[in-house]
């Protein structure tokens, strides 16, 4: 095998949820709903079946599809999107990121990564050969000291990348630290990739500012998003990239040879959830809120120490107090005896952390409730 084999590990999220299915547990490790997606997308896809497509779209996503996310995008971002140069549709934000890092990074050069991060980050550095510098965000607010940021930018980097809202922290980035970031990215001429796949799961009252959108930044970032979360379609694998052209181009070239194309009959039906009106938002919005609510009040009872995420749909509980030698060891007995899965949260951090665990609540209020009733009888 090659040589990056030896440096990572398969997916520990998806291997809980491995385990967790073995276990007939309630996954709360691997993030994604167990509700339906909108009616009007499940009624096209049937509809779908039976039109078509079923044949290959083209390469960077079907025109249709991309000119529903431009004018999306354009909304967003406050400039002109362009359908045919500025729009990638992938396999899931999963490709779009790998993508991404492998037209903007070459091997050698350096990618700033935040602590805690995605975990797919660190596979994507080390399969386009890139070397991440971890940059720590500090808890409880998971605030970064602008002079290690700063330090990190001094050392040549090619990219920031940017979870915003973080997984798995729940972070949402303020207008002003995405300006400090802009000015540095600015100041040493640094691409920005960001995965914004939580962009409609914020708590009010934070808001989500698009980094794309920020004065100057369209030129040097690279949007990640996807449809996943957005209207609980994680497996339609969906995603996609808008860029400025000249890294389109590069991005097109990588996604053709990865995957040819994105699912042609999914992005056909998807196309009716690109076109929904802001009251669908609002609501995903109330209904996330409502569940954050439920879920950190139930752990809030337990006495279970947690973060309270300002966006996206993950806690981190704190299990210092339940003597465990390790997270992994703890999110395994949890599975198994308790009936909770968990990811172990050294999974998402650089630094040596072994007293978090990642538990997520898009799940419904009866799980959730019950996955609570299992934590306070955990043995
Ligand atoms: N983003 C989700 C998580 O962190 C799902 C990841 C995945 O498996 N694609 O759990």
């Amino acid at each position: 095998l090659s040589k990056k084999m030896s440096l990572f590990t398969e997916s520990v999220i998806r291997h809980m949820t491995r385990i967790s299915d073995e276990c007939n547990a309630i996954n709360l490790s691997q993030g994604f709903p167990d509700f339906d997606p909108p009616k009007p997308l499940m009624d096209r896809l049937a509809q779908v079946a039976y039109e078509g497509p079923h044949q290959y779209s083209v390469t960077w996503g079907a025109p249709n599809f991309r000119q529903a996310l431009a004018e999306v995008r354009s909304r967003q971002f406050g400039r002109q999107i362009d359908p045919d140069t500025n729009v990638v549709v992938t396999c899931g934000s999963t490709e779009a990121m790998m993508a991404a890092v492998m037209t903007i990074v070459n091997p050698g050069e350096k990618v700033i990564v935040f602590s805690p991060f995605y975990e797919n980050y660190s596979a994507d550095a080390i399969l386009s050969g890139a070397e991440p510098i971890y940059v720590p965000l500090y808890p409880p607010e998971f605030n970064f000291n602008p002079d290690e940021l700063e330090a990190a930018f001094k050392q040549n980097p090619k990219a920031l990348i940017l979870c915003n809202p973080s997984n798995p922290c729940g972070k949402v980035f303020t207008y002003s630290e995405l300006k400090f970031i802009a000015s540095l990215a600015e100041k040493y001429d640094t691409y920005v990739i960001t995965d914004e796949v939580y962009e409609h799961i914020i708590y009010k009252p934070n808001v989500h500012t698009y980094f794309a959108s920020l004065p100057g930044m369209f030129e040097r970032t690279v949007t990640c998003g996807s449809l996943s979360k957005t209207y609980s379609i994680t497996g339609w694998r969906l995603g996609h990239v808008v860029a400025p052209a000249a890294i389109i181009e590069g991005i097109q070239k990588v996604h053709d040879f990865l995957t040819v194309g994105a699912p042609s009959p999914l992005q056909e039906a998807a196309i009716v959830g690109l076109k929904f009106p802001q009251q669908y938002y609002d609501e995903l919005q109330s209904i996330y809120t409502q569940k954050r609510t439920l879920f950190c009040d139930g752990l809030d009872r337990l006495g279970i120490a947690h973060t309270k995420p300002q966006g996206a749909y993950y806690v981190l509980l704190n299990i210092a107090e339940y003597g465990y030698e390790s997270d992994t060891e703890f999110c395994e007995m949890l599975t198994r005896k308790a009936g909770v899965a968990a990811v172990p949260g050294s999974s998402f951090f650089r630094e040596p952390v072994n007293y978090l665990i990642r538990l997520h609540f898009a799940k419904s209020d009866a799980l959730l409730n019950e996955a609570l009733t299992r934590l306070e009888k955990m043995p």
